[in-house]
């Protein structure tokens, strides 16, 4: 059995997806992990066990950087990336082992087309939470009008009320460019074809509205959470990262911590993609400085030039890194809270790992992320923006504080254990995570033994 798992060019998106590439070779699937040309020259590294093979999408020397904006991307690399995915399983084929399964990120539903047309089984596999897959589909039925009113509250099947605020941020950037929300709500498209639907996420964490979206599509499944599992339950040994960086961790952050005490430190990150401007960055710089805590922030090359000159990068307080391995940071007994963007994986990640959230979210899904964080989960508080959405240093700093130190922290970092056992609960042999990946495993082995 050989499964292709085709990832989306982002950290984001291939990190789960290689992670969930480890578990089917641990159950004996043959796995070969496919990116983008360019996005895969970028990779730190890549565990021995996977073996990566490229697509073009057209932009060799730049990926999305080299074309003039994300649509012109979008539209070449929708249109070259079928032939060359399917040229992949045709030169695939020629060896002993041709593909069986091809596991693709539901961005790309193309990517299940082609698996049909060469007769083999298409899965579609979901990277953010179960909520924001079902607003975007109710998006893509017609049942939410697009563009949104800004004063409109939302009620979706066995979703919380959202307001304008809550939906992703794609929503509200429709006008001025509706190619995020298109790419987002094309992955409907043909997923009624789809073998299976698995998804990044655990059943406990959304029972009613994964239960919802299984009346829908009997073959949906979580698998999640796609995270190492030295910080689950332990069962694959040396399995202690995702294994494909983007950028050089900068380990000596992980000495630092060592001499901190228990709790006392702050950790800050805005993910690999956002881009905040010069004055939220100033705002945070300050925040920090001014914060009782330690801190640890990971500060992006993009983003380092935006730091105000006079913040020292290496103080007695804090250190700023450009990138670190953010779960052995988050498993740490030094870090007492997560400044974070809310990106899905940084999310799974702190719920994973017990830690309360500070939530900061800048675009995307990140917006309702922090809304199941704040009021669904209860295991963060949302930092408010001003006017110019920007949080302000004291806002933040009274964000840091309610959770290190407020009765309010304390209730957040009670709920934040018990959502942390349940993951570790749905990821080991008897959970429901763990259920369903077997059953999707027994299900590729069962054809393979119909078609022998
Ligand atoms: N990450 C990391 N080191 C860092 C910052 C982030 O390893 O210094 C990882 C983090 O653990 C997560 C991923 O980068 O797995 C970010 O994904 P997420 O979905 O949270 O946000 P995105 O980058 O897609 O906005």
């Amino acid at each position: 059995m050989h499964c292709l798992l085709l990832s989306f060019p982002a950290q984001g998106h291939i990190s789960p997806m290689l992670q969930f590439s480890k578990l089917l070779k641990y159950q004996g699937v043959k796995v070969t992990l496919v990116t983008t040309f360019f996005f895969a020259k970028n990779l730190q590294k890549l565990p021995p066990s996977i073996t990566l093979e490229t697509i073009s999408d057209g932009f060799d020397n730049g990926g999305i950087g080299e074309a003039k904006n994300f649509k012109f991307y979008l539209d070449h690399f929708w249109q070259v990336g079928p032939q060359n995915l399917e040229k992949l399983i045709e030169k695939l084929g020629t060896t002993n082992c041709p593909i069986d399964c091809v596991i693709y990120d539901s961005f790309y539903p193309w990517a299940l087309d082609v698996a049909k047309r060469f007769g083999i089984v298409g899965v579609a596999f979901l990277t953010q939470n179960i909520g924001i897959h079902s607003i975007y589909y109710h998006a893509y039925m017609g049942k939410l009008r697009v563009p949104l009113d800004v004063k409109e509250n939302i009620s979706l099947p066995m979703l919380p009320q959202l307001q304008y605020r809550d939906m992703p941020s794609f929503f509200h950037t429709y006008e001025k460019d509706p190619t995020f929300l298109h790419l987002c709500l094309d992955q409907f498209s043909n997923m009624d074809k789809a073998d299976w639907i698995l998804c990044n996420s655990f059943y406990e964490l959304h029972q009613e509205v994964a239960d919802w979206t299984m009346n829908i599509w009997p073959n949906f499944r979580t698998i999640g959470p796609s995270i190492p599992s030295m910080f689950l339950d332990k069962r694959i040994k040396y399995d202690e990262d995702y294994g494909a960086p983007q950028f050089k961790s900068e380990e000596y952050c992980m000495e630092w911590l060592n001499d901190k005490p228990k709790g006392s430190v702050v950790y800050v990150s805005f993910g690999s993609l956002a881009s905040l401007n010069e004055e939220q960055i100033e705002e945070v710089a300050c925040g920090l400085k001014d914060c009782e805590n330690y801190f640890l922030w990971v500060v992006i090359p993009s983003q380092e030039t935006k730091l105000p000159k006079y913040f020292e990068k290496k103080s007695q307080k804090g250190l700023v890194v450009t990138w670190c391995s953010q779960l052995k940071v988050l498993a740490h007994e030094a870090i007492g809270c997560f400044v974070t963007h809310c990106g899905w994986n940084s999310t799974l990640e702190a719920i994973s790992l017990g830690v309360p959230i500070v939530a900061m979210p800048q675009w995307s899904d990140q917006t309702t992320n922090a809304k199941f964080i704040v009021d669904v989960w209860k295991i963060g508080i949302r930092a408010p923006i001003d006017e110019k959405q920007i949080v302000r240093k004291d806002k933040l700093k009274d964000c840091i504080l309610e959770i290190m130190e407020g009765e309010k922290g304390k209730e957040i970092k009670n709920n934040a254990t018990q959502w942390k056992s349940l993951a570790v609960r749905a990821f080991d042999e008897e959970g429901s995570s763990q259920k369903n990946i077997m059953e999707f495993v027994t299900s590729l082995f069962h054809l393979q033994a119909i078609d022998k």
